[in-house]
């Protein structure tokens, strides 16, 4: 089945469905196939507290354009306030283990405390976006977060794709798209890229021999036949 077809039987299959979306263009796709799918699906997004102002006005343009159920998840704020107190308020350029752990407080650990509330969730992860996910399924069982089903219906999509698709349902991107990003996460972690650069070069761009990974994707996962 193409994306399309994979974003309808998620929705038929399962009861309750988070569409995780971090306003990215893959997000973009998926909103905009959900919403043909099924009526005002619930969009989970992560506000790490740290994202750009065009990252919010984009997710104010969705809301106003499509009929999606917003979720916004926020880190536990004692846990932010430790790790502020012991390293300030950029601890992910002091190194490669404390950018982690401000990923792991900011994203990680927010999605992981409502995942469980779900039967699926769909993501915009893409195989050729990095060597780490060049395997990734259509459809997984997420043992990290209760066996629930984790789909990935761009899996197999290029980036041409995703934008020609953008395009021609004229859904919204984030502007700082059209300033040389090519992926697009927190404020201060985030670069625009140069030509022929990697598409997530411009993330963590500091970290030269580390995977470009907040840890939201780097959890086991069973491979799920039958989709
Ligand atoms: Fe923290 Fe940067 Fe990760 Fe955002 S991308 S959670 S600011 S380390």
């Amino acid at each position: 089945m193409d994306a399309q077809e994979l974003v309808e039987w998620t929705y038929r299959r399962h009861r309750r469905v988070a569409l995780v979306s971090s306003f990215q263009a893959e997000s973009g796709v998926l909103i905009d196939m959900a919403c043909r799918a099924t009526a005002s699906p619930e969009v989970l997004t992560i506000d790490t507290g740290r994202l750009p102002e065009e990252t919010h006005e984009l997710i104010n343009e969705f809301q106003r354009r499509y009929l999606i159920r917003v979720r916004v998840l926020l880190p536990e704020p004692d846990e932010v306030a430790t790790l502020t107190a012991q390293h300030g308020t950029m601890p992910f350029r002091e190194s490669v283990e404390l950018r982690h752990r401000c990923c792991d407080i900011r994203k990680v650990r927010p999605l992981a405390r409502v995942l469980g509330q779900y039967d699926a969730w769909i993501t915009g992860v893409r195989r050729e976006q990095m060597p780490s996910r060049a395997a990734t399924p259509f459809v997984a069982e997420d043992a990290a977060h209760g066996g629930i089903a984790k789909v990935a219906p761009l899996a197999a999509w290029t980036r041409d794709q995703v934008w020609h698709y953008l395009e021609k349902h004229s859904v919204p991107h984030n502007t700082l798209y059209d300033r040389g990003y090519t992926s697009i996460g927190c404020s201060p972690c985030t670069r625009a890229t140069q030509t022929g650069e990697d598409e997530r070069a411009g993330r963590w761009w500091w970290e030269l021999d580390a995977a470009k990974e907040c840890g939201l994707h780097a959890l086991p996962l069973t491979e799920r036949s039958g989709a």
